[in-house]
């Protein structure tokens, strides 16, 4: 995320702070959470997931699970970062308790280093991008069957 503009289109993606002003010094709160959000997927440790993720939302307070879905305002003075923090601390709460923790993984390809949150239905996704990831290791193999019957 380079710059303003690619963090208002990646707000307006996800219909988020669509109110709210967003300007250069939301940049480094937002890349910090990025560093910070990154562990939280390659924790192999339950419990402490479970914990850094509470205290994404715990910030603010008056955020929690209920019933199926979330309940909580942020209210519009927040900046963008802790958004962001609450709305990833609830997500990654949602899986743990409803997916289950298998369901955060590195990415299959020998050459990624992503790590995802599998949250499709039968939970079998492999790849961080699968249009990406997936294809390159399609390609690969592919590839090395040709190679191995011998026709390039
Ligand atoms: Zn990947």
């Amino acid at each position: 995320m380079p710059d303003v503009t690619a963090l208002r289109a990646f707000l307006d993606e996800h219909g988020l702070a669509a109110s709210r002003p967003v300007g250069d010094a939301d940049l480094a709160p937002v890349h910090a959470l990025r560093t910070r959000l990154r562990p939280l997927v390659e924790e192999a440790d339950t419990e402490r997931r479970v914990a850094e993720a509470g205290a994404l939302t715990a910030a603010l307070g008056g955020v929690t699970l209920a019933g199926g879905g979330w309940v909580g305002t942020v209210p519009d003075d927040v900046p963008v970062a802790d958004l962001l923090g609450v709305v990833a601390g609830v997500g990654l709460l949602a899986v743990q308790l409803h997916l289950g923790a298998e369901r955060f993984r590195p990415c299959s390809s020998d050459t990624c280093e992503g790590v995802f949150i599998d949250t499709s239905r039968p939970g079998r996704r492999r790849y961080c991008m699968p249009g990406l990831c997936g294809n390159r290791a399609n390609v690969a193999a592919h590839r090395a069957r040709r190679r191995a019957a011998g026709t390039r």
